[in-house]
C-alpha cells in the first residue's frame, strides 16, 4: 500500500473549504482522517458541557460524510502528541497536515508535533482554515498587534480581499486501517453526550450540527433574514442573526464560505439585502477575526485582564446571586430571559449577551470570569476567542472596551430590544400575560396588572435583586476606585 497521509480534523469538522485536506487529497495518495479529543495535554481546556453535546454530533455527520465520499473518520482520546507518535508508528505516513489553531495550548502541541514528524522524517504541513486574516498578517503602522477594532479591521482588509473558498471534494480516498490495532473508538466511547440527567432536549430541538446543517443555515440567512440585518441583528425578539456561531466554532463552515456566499448573493440579487447589511455582517465577522487576533498576542485573554488597572477591582463574592443569574431568576425580565434562553438553546443573541454580561459584572459586581465559565459551559459556540474578548469587553477591561462607565439600564434595553416583549414571553412564561407597556418592568404595574397577568411577585417571578439605581450607583464607585488608583 501507498504509504499514506493522514489528515487530522480539529476545529475545522467540514470537507468543504478545508485547505489541509485539499492539500492532503492533491497528493492522490491515501488518506487517513483522524480526529483525537484531547483532555490531558498541558493547557487544554475542557470543553464545556454543550460544546460537547455539538462536538459528539458534529464529528458524527463529518464521519458519514468521509464515510459517503470514501474515507473515514478514525477517533481517538488522549494527549495529541503522543497519539500521533502512535499513528505515525503504526501507519508509516508519508505527511500529516492539519489547519492551523490559535490557542497557546494547542499552538505548543501542534509545534511539538511538527518537530517530532520532521526528526522522524514526516513531512508536516499546516494551513489556514479558520481565519480570513491570520494574527500576525495585520499589523499597526509600528509594525505591532493592534488594540483597536476599527483600525484593525481596516488594515486587516487592505492587506486584500479573503480568498475564494476551496470546492468540496466528492471523492476521498480512504486507506484501509485496522481502527482498533491503534487505539480507534467510536464515537460514543468519547461520552460527550450528558445522560444523568440528559439536559440536551433543547439543544436537539434547536440545532442541526455537522456541515449540512451549516450550509443550510447559511442559505437560508442570506435569502430571508440578511435584508435589514445591520438594525436587525440587536432585535433578541426577531430573526435576522445568522446563528451560525457553533457551526464556526467548530469550523463546519468557513468565514471564507460564509463571505463568498453572501457577496454573491447580495451582487446577483438573490438576496435582497442592500450593501450597507452585507458589510455590517462581515464586520460581525471581522470582530471574530479581531478576538482571534487578541487571543493570539495575549494567550491568557480568558484569565487576565487585559488592562491591569482591573486587577485591583473590587469583585464581590456572592454565591446567591450568581446562581440567580444563571438560573435566569433576577427579576429582571430581559436578563432572565437571556439567561433561560442559553439554558435551554445552549446559544443567547448578541444584545442579550452583553446586557446579562454587564448585568453580572456592573450590577452584581461579581467577577467577569465567572461568567466567562458558565458561557464556556452553557454555550455550544462556546469559542476560546470571542468568548474571552467579548467578556471582557464588556467588563471594561478589555483592549478594545465599551466605555467602563456605561452600565446597561436592564429595563431601558428591553423596552427598546423587545419592545412587545415577545422574547421575554418566549423564555419567561410565568410573564407570558403581562401586558407589553410593563413586561421589562414588572414591579412597577399595578396590583390589578399583576393579578390578571397571574403574577405574584417574589412567588411566582422574583422581585429584582437588586434595585437598578443602587446598582449603578454601587458600580461607579468601584469603577472610580480603581480608575482614582491609576
Ligand atoms: P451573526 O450576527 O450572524 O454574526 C455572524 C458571525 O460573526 C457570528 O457567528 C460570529 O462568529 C461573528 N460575530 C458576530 N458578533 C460578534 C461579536 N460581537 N464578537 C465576535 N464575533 C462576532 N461569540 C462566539 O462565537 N462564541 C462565544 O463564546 C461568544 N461569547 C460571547 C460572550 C459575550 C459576553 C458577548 C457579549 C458576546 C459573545 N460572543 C460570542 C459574540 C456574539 O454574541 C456571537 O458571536 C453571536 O451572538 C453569534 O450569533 P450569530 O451567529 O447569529 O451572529
Amino acid at each position: 500500500m501507498a504509504s499514506p497521509v493522514l489528515v487530522w480534523f480539529r476545529e475545522d469538522l467540514r470537507l468543504g473549504d478545508n485547505p489541509a485536506l485539499a492539500a492532503a487529497i492533491a497528493t492522490g495518495a491515501p488518506l487517513v482522517p483522524f480526529f483525537i479529543l484531547d483532555e490531558q495535554s498541558d493547557g487544554m481546556r475542557p470543553l464545556g458541557g454543550a460544546s460537547r453535546w455539538w462536538l459528539h454530533h458534529s464529528l458524527v455527520s463529518l464521519r458519514e460524510d468521509l464515510r459517503q465520499r470514501g474515507a473515514d473518520l478514525l477517533v481517538l482520546r488522549g494527549a495529541a502528541r503522543m497519539i500521533v507518535e502512535r499513528l505515525v508508528g503504526a501507519l508509516s505516513p508519508q505527511a500529516v497536515v492539519w489547519n492551523r489553531r490559535y490557542e497557546a495550548a494547542g499552538i505548543a502541541i501542534d509545534s511539538d508535533v511538527k518537530s517530532d514528524l520532521k526528526a522522524a522524517g514526516v513531512h508536516a504541513e499546516s494551513h489556514n482554515g479558520a481565519l480570513l486574516y491570520e494574527p500576525w498578517t495585520v499589523k499597526s503602522g509600528a509594525g505591532n498587534p493592534m488594540k483597536v477594532f476599527t483600525p484593525f479591521w481596516k488594515a486587516a482588509q487592505a492587506t486584500g480581499a479573503p480568498t475564494a473558498p476551496l470546492r468540496t471534494p466528492t471523492e476521498i480516498p480512504g486507506a484501509s486501517v485496522d481502527a482498533s490495532a491503534i487505539g480507534g473508538l467510536e464515537i460514543s466511547d468519547l461520552a460527550l453526550l450528558p445522560t444523568h440527567p440528559d439536559w440536551a432536549g433543547g439543544l436537539r430541538e434547536t440545532w442541526t450540527p455537522g456541515e449540512a446543517g451549516a450550509q443550510a443555515r447559511l442559505r437560508f440567512f442570506v435569502a430571508d433574514e440578511l435584508k435589514g440585518y445591520g438594525d436587525g441583528r440587536n432585535r433578541p425578539d426577531q430573526a435576522h442573526t445568522s446563528r451560525l456561531s457553533p457551526f464556526l466554532r467548530f469550523g463546519e463552515i468557513s468565514p471564507r464560505q460564509i463571505w463568498a456566499t453572501a457577496t454573491k448573493a447580495v451582487e446577483t440579487g438573490r438576496s435582497k439585502a442592500p450593501a450597507s447589511d452585507l458589510t455590517k455582517l462581515k464586520s460581525e465577522l471581522g470582530w471574530r477575526e479581531f478576538a482571534y487576533h487578541l487571543l493570539f498576542h495575549n494567550p491568557d485573554l480568558a484569565r487576565t485582564n487585559f488592562q491591569r488597572k482591573f486587577d485591583s477591582f473590587p469583585w464581590r463574592s456572592h454565591a446567591g446571586e450568581l446562581e440567580a443569574w444563571k438560573r435566569g431568576r433576577t427579576g429582571y425580565p430581559v436578563v432572565d430571559a437571556g439567561m433561560r434562553q442559553l439554558w435551554r438553546t445552549g446559544w443567547m443573541h448578541n444584545r442579550v449577551r452583553m446586557i446579562t454580561a454587564s448585568f453580572l459584572i456592573k450590577h452584581l459586581l461579581i467577577d467577569w470570569r465567572e461568567g466567562e465559565a458558565w458561557f464556556w459551559d452553557t454555550l455550544v459556540d462556546a469559542d476560546p476567542a470571542n468568548n474571552a474578548a467579548s467578556w471582557q469587553w464588556v467588563a471594561g477591561s478589555g483592549a478594545d472596551a465599551a466605555p467602563y462607565f456605561r452600565i446597561f439600564n436592564p429595563i431601558l434595553q428591553g423596552e427598546r430590544f423587545d419592545p412587545d416583549g415577545a422574547y421575554v414571553r418566549r423564555f419567561v412564561p410565568e410573564l407570558a400575560k403581562m401586558p407589553a407597556s410593563h413586561i421589562h418592568a414588572p414591579w412597577t404595574a399595578p396590583a390589578a396588572m399583576l393579578a390578571s397577568a397571574g403574577i405574584r411577585l417574589g412567588e411566582t417571578y422574583p422581585s429584582p435583586i437588586v434595585p437598578h439605581d443602587e446598582a449603578r450607583a454601587r458600580a461607579l464607585a468601584a469603577l472610580a476606585s480603581i480608575s482614582d488608583a491609576h
